[in-house]
């Protein structure tokens, strides 16, 4: 009996402790020094969701190189559906790791966290009031280019992912254009499911200082009012509360007003445009949080500084989980009323002003001098702690604004960018038969081509020019009602002067191409009758020959004033195929 009893004590306490032992993350096993391999970090997670009932993994894409896209649902009420996760009331948070993958702490805080929460239940109750979306990795190629010299700015794991995917596009430039395949699946994940709070894992580059963690968070103008007002005031407060009391040092993301000067230069806030993760949750009415650790910090600490960040978030939706879901209904309802109802315009360029007010900061002596490898100055950082005072400027100004139509029309043959404007969420309807229009119009001009790729693309800029006409617009043409939740995703994308529209994103370039010339001896007898019916336009012609030097003396370009006024110029040149019905 006694010697049976023993046995059983023995038996018990060996699995516990070998349960105890398999449940280490390899991040724990490894001195906190090393993080897991794309396969060794799904174990994990699909160990997690067998474990435990209240854990689903869920499959959203598939990236180019084949690796399957997951993600985590955690919910007490195993509200594993969108739907269902709507019916329980409570806050969904989106955890998003290894957007760049070589940061990757937030994949590994996560694996701890989730097992405080399902494994040994020290944490359970943080389950009580919202619903976890974990994604593990979501640049999953970039994060199988595994190596040591993947950041050479970063102080650890040991081996770390690469920064864009196997196309060589960065996740976290993509969120309007939608190229990857990996963020067409995000988007529809996204938008099916709505998370109430998103939180994007990161690490910096820049300047050294003493904080372990900086935060963005997106409250310039570019998110809902009172979101705004409750991430400043209430949310940022609670979470650097959080922060203090762990004793991670944390700060707001430093980014500096000069990269070469440093931290003199000062340092600078200001909104995430839309092709940013946090700038992308703004647009579309919810709170953000970018996680940013320091990337000099040991990598355990800044593993460990990316868990309590992500506990705050959860424990501020937990205390808040009404107002939140409230304020995120209001926030698109509202979006809706202003711009439509009250005629209010939506900002969709920012700008940072020269004015500046100082803060202290927490720094590390610094001095400068001549580099012999650079041969310009360089910046030496010492060990020394030192309170600094900083200028900061944070005085965000709106330099571009938009009215917002009430229908934008795209012609059938622009399918492309319908399908992915469905992926973000919007609702496009097609016209059942052909209807005259009043539309509003941009032509462009000064249309300039950026030399160099960017993300894949040729960025193009130019000036608008509006006009209005009557057009009958055929049956199947694209008709995009603006009176829609996603109403600041629609502008920003089909709004020329939206710095992540389409246009601009090079989505449009062939409408800037004259596809037919003329032959100058054929232009030369067509400007001559066109001189003899019509005086005005040779007084016109005249003039600009005594104004202007350089037309003077292009003949291509005298031959060609005839022929843009004649009827076979082509009427399509550079006009916007997006029409908008005010
Ligand atoms: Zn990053």
């Amino acid at each position: 009996m006694t010697k049976n009893f023993l046995f059983v004590l023995l038996m018990f306490s060996i699995s516990f402790s070998q349960d105890k032992n398999d449940w280490q993350t390899y991040f724990e096993k490894s001195g906190y020094l090393e993080t897991p391999r794309y396969a060794e970090t799904m174990e994990y997670f699909r160990k997690l969701a067998d474990y435990s009932d209240v854990a689903e993994m869920i499959k959203f894409g598939v990236s180019p190189q084949g690796r399957d896209l997951n993600c985590l649902v955690v919910s007490n009420d195993k509200a594993f559906k969108p739907e269902d996760a709507k019916a329980t009331g409570k806050p969904v948070i989106l955890i998003i790791n290894g957007i760049h993958s070589g940061e990757i702490e937030g994949k590994d805080a996560s694996m701890i966290l989730l097992r405080e929460i399902l494994v040994t239940k020290e944490k359970e109750k943080m389950l009580d009031n919202v619903i976890l979306l974990v994604i593990p990795v979501f640049s999953v190629d970039g994060h199988e280019r595994f190596g040591k010299y993947n950041r050479i700015n970063q102080n650890g794991p040991e081996e770390m992912g690469w920064r864009t995917t196997a196309q060589n596009l960065n996740l976290n430039r993509d969120w309007m254009k939608a190229d990857a395949p990996e963020m067409k699946a995000m988007l529809k994940l996204f938008s099916s499911w709505l998370p109430d709070f998103i939180i994007d894992n990161h690490t910096t580059d820049g300047a050294d200082y003493l904080y372990v963690m900086t935060f963005g968070i997106e409250y310039f103008k570019n998110s809902y009012s009172e979101t705004e007002l409750m991430l400043r005031s209430k949310f940022a407060p609670f979470l650097y509360e959080k922060m203090n009391q762990t004793g991670f040092l944390s700060h707001g993301y430093v980014w500096l007003k000069d990269w070469v000067k440093g931290l003199d230069s000062g340092i600078t806030e200001g909104p995430g445009a839309p092709r940013f993760s946090t700038g992308y949750a703004a647009i579309q009415n919810r709170p953000a949080l970018l996680v940013e650790t320091h990337m000099l910090k040991p990598y355990k600490e800044r593993v460990f500084s990316t868990k309590v960040a992500m506990e705050a978030v959860i424990e501020f939706c937990s205390d808040n989980k009404v107002e939140i879901i409230e304020l995120n209904g209001k926030a698109d309802r509202n979006s809706i009323i202003n711009l439509l109802e009250k005629k209010e315009k939506l900002p969709v360029g920012f700008k940072v002003s020269g004015k500046s007010v100082k803060t202290p900061f927490k720094g590390v002596k610094y001095y400068k001098e001549k580099s012999e490898i650079s041969g310009a100055e360089k910046i030496v950082y010492t060990e020394e702690k030192e309170n600094l005072v900083l200028d900061l400027f944070n005085d965000v100004q709106i330099v571009k604004e938009v009215s917002v139509p009430n229908l934008y029309i795209i012609p059938s043959e622009w399918s492309l960018i319908v399908e992915r404007m469905r992926l973000h969420g919007v609702k496009v309807d097609t016209l059942k038969e052909d209807k005259i229009f009043d539309v509003k119009r941009y032509r462009f001009s000064d249309i300039k081509f950026e030399e160099k790729p960017f993300e894949g693309r040729n960025r193009v800029s130019f000036t608008i020019n509006e006009y209005y006409e009557k057009r009958k617009i055929p049956a199947g043409s694209y008709i995009v009602s603006t009176d829609q939740r996603t109403i600041k995703v629609i502008v920003n994308l089909l709004e020329p002067e939206a710095e992540d529209s389409f246009i601009k994103w090079g989505f449009f370039n062939a409408i800037f191409e004259q596809k037919e010339y003329f032959e100058a001896y054929v232009m030369e007898k067509i400007s001559q009758e066109m001189i003899k019916k019509d005086p005005q336009l040779k007084k016109e012609f005249d003039e600009k020959l005594s104004l202007d030097e350089k037309f003077k003396n292009d003949p291509n370009a005298r031959l060609n004033f005839f022929y843009e006024r004649s009827p076979y110029y082509d009427s399509q040149l550079n006009v916007y195929p997006v029409m908008k019905v005010e």
